[in-house]
């Protein structure tokens, strides 16, 4: 009887001794021991702020613990989408801002020393369809127009699939990027 079992949970070792007591008092509370919670907990805990983060599972238990593991630029949107929906300038900041997060994301895991084999491949988005494919044809015009940024389209004939070989996917590093994450920020303040 084959057996399943969740891939990142038992290819990580969870971190062990993390404080089970609540402090006294602290500067600020979060709730959720995700990416968001933590990498939260690790800048403020930086800055000299008290924090304790409360997480009713353990580290990384959502969808920090079972997602993709890729970090890619751009927004859910597309990008002629978005300047309908909310012009310009808040697409400029927002797409500026998505590129932004690959940033952080390396500094925060070359800071903090965090084994989870973060690197920067670049990403392949692949068309369905013919008329998908020429709508990621303008949108890499408008990106490149509008946001100064580079994107490739690759025609059909360029295309060549090796069957996943060299591509490494689920992400093994995620949830040793929240671990690892988690084990910082219990470093450095109350967890
Ligand atoms: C299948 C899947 C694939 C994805 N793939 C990608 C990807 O490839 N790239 C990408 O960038 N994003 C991806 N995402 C999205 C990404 O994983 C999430 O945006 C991100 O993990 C959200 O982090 P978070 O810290 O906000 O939430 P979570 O990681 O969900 O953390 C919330 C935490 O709060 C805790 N909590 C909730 N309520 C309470 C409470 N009342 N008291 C105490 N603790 C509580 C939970 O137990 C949990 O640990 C994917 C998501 C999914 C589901």
């Amino acid at each position: 009887m084959p057996q399943e079992s969740n891939y990142w949970l038992t290819t990580v070792e969870m971190p062990a001794s993390l404080r089970q007591q609540l402090p006294e008092s602290a500067d600020v509370a979060i709730i959720g021991a995700g990416f968001t919670g933590l990498s939260s907990a690790l800048a403020l805990a930086k800055l000299g702020v008290k924090v304790v983060v409360l997480e009713s599972e353990t580290i990384g238990w959502g969808a920090s613990s079972r997602n993709g593991g890729m970090v890619l630029t751009g927004l859910k949107l597309g990008v002629n989408e978005l300047i309908s929906k909310y012009g310009r300038e808040l697409t400029r900041r927002m797409y500026a801002a998505s590129l932004e997060t690959i940033d952080c994301v390396e500094r925060i895991v070359k800071e903090e020393n965090i084994d989870c084999d973060f690197a920067r491949t670049g990403h392949l988005e692949v068309a369905c369809k013919q008329s998908h494919f020429d709508d990621y044809a303008r949108q890499a015009e408008v990106i490149a127009r509008e946001f100064n940024h580079q994107l490739r389209i690759v025609p059909r004939h360029l295309l060549r699939w090796d069957g996943g070989r060299g591509q490494r996917w689920p992400q093994p590093g995620t949830l040793r990027c929240g671990t690892g994450c988690g084990r910082d920020a219990g470093r450095r303040g109350d967890f």
